[in-house]
């Protein structure tokens, strides 16, 4: 077995791993670290809860402590691109975890947040900034920095920076980045557009890739349940009081579903926050802490604003609505699973949204396994109060997503163990589906 050490990892880092309680280096971190301590360029095919972070973080930090330079006043030595807020936090949160034995200053800056603040973090320089590319722009056309002192350059989930219309933004950061230096290029996955992003950034990179393009989590067992649009929230209901839940993620397609669905299951007695684009930053911190430390077990996301969530222990993702691309099903199942755990995710799917369900059983060569809805399933519906519905029909539902949902800066339209985890989740095991057969 491989350690650590064997990495040829210097000693602080190996003591920050062993107080995180990192034993064993993960398939990435194997692959990846090597060649980036060599200080090569590296292009990764990775999703999250894959231990990415620390195969880049690892080396980069390693780099910084032998190759010490004086800060130099609005710059960084190292940039990592992030496309949303709660991932750049996170990974910087990585950094200050990893190179706590070293006098390593690590920012982040992104919107949402008075610009200040980040302004004044930068004047007297930086070693680690990790970025959304909007703010970081911002500060650079405001010149509280330059990115001329930039010698690692690191660009995560790439997929999902082009989804979010990110490419003007980064071919504009690509011509300020010194020609000289190390660059490294994660995505979940690499279709042709995505390697094309890759080739203006590399220069003849290591290639790793931990799973092969596009295929799903495989801790994760998928279940599907058709059912009508309107009867979605009575079904998530029921499924949320049976189920053996330690923690569940429901995704919806738009930032209103996401709100109409917490304001339904808070009515129903289900304690549950929403995480999205028009949350404030304070809300999103509230709501993600709440779900981390356990006070609400339940969180509804839309896609964007769930990218950067890492919380272990999340038992469940349930997919309101399918999403319209199909890689997104991907990221949004891997939420589950992490960190070598097994997981369920369970999705709803109306008849409009069949199209979607072949498009991400043909890019995951995964089939979802039916589960049929609940007995007297009719009856409950019938039974309930009319749960608020948007007041629009299929056609703006449709509009909606096609301008990418959450995402206003969208360019393109963008088995499990039924009851048998462990009691005190949520729901009690009484009505949990039963899964017949093995797979
Ligand atoms: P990431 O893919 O970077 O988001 O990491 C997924 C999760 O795995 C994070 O919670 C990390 O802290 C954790 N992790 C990273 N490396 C290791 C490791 N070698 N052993 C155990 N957990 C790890």
């Amino acid at each position: 077995m491989t350690h650590f050490s064997d990495l040829g990892l210097a000693k602080p880092l190996l003591a920050a791993l062993k107080s995180k309680g990192y034993e064993t280096p993960t398939p990435i971190q194997l692959q990846a670290i090597p060649p980036l301590l060599e200080g090569k360029d590296l292009c990764g095919i990775a999703q999250t809860g894959t231990g990415k972070t620390a195969a880049f973080a690892l080396p980069s930090l390693q780099y910084l402590m032998n190759n010490p330079k004086p800060r130099a006043p609005l710059t960084c030595r190292m940039l990592v691109l992030s496309p949303t807020r709660e991932l750049a936090a996170q990974i910087a949160q990585s950094f200050r975890d990893y190179g706590r034995q070293m006098q390593v200053r690590v920012e982040t800056v992104f919107g949402g947040v008075p610009i200040g603040r980040q302004i004044k973090s930068l004047s007297s320089g930086v070693d680690v900034l990790v970025a959304t590319p909007g703010r970081l722009l911002d500060l650079i056309d405001q010149r509280a920095l330059s990115l001329r002192n930039v010698e690692i350059f690191v660009l995560d989930e790439a997929d999902q920076m082009l989804d979010l219309g990110f490419i003007h933004s980064l071919k504009r950061i690509d011509k300020m980045l010194p020609k000289e230096r190390q660059s490294l290029f994660f995505s979940a996955t690499m279709p042709k557009t995505i390697a094309e992003l890759g080739d203006r950034f590399l220069t003849n990179p290591v290639r790793v890739s931990v799973t092969p393009e596009s295929t799903t989590a495989e801790r994760v067992q998928q279940f599907v349940t058709f059912v009508n649009q309107k009867e979605k929230q009575a079904l998530l209901t029921i499924r949320l009081r049976e189920e053996p839940i330690d923690r569940a993620l429901v995704f919806t397609r738009t930032k209103h579903g996401a709100d109409r669905v917490v304001k339904n299951l808070q009515a129903s007695g289900i304690p549950c926050a929403a995480i999205h684009g028009n949350k404030s930053q304070a809300q999103r911190t509230t709501a993600l802490q709440a779900f981390r430390n356990g006070e609400i077990r339940i969180l509804v996301a839309t896609d964007i604003a769930a990218r950067g969530i890492d919380v272990s222990g999340v038992s469940h993702v349930f997919n309101f609505e399918l999403p319209n691309v199909a890689e997104q099903y991907v990221h949004r199942i891997g939420r589950t699973a992490r960190a070598g755990r097994d997981g369920i995710a369970i999705s709803f799917v109306d008849g409009e949204e069949r199209a979607y369900l072949r498009q991400i059983e043909r890019l995951t060569r995964v089939q979802l396994e039916p589960v049929p809805l609940p007995e007297g399933f009719a009856a409950v519906v019938a039974s309930l109060p009319k749960p608020k519905q948007a007041p629009a029909t299929a056609q703006r539902r449709h509009e909606e997503a096609r301008r990418g949902g959450d995402n206003p800066n969208a360019n393109n339209a963008k088995r499990r163990r039924f009851g048998n985890r462990k009691p005190g989740g949520v729901g009690a095991h009484k009505g949990a589906i039963r899964k017949t057969g093995g797979r």
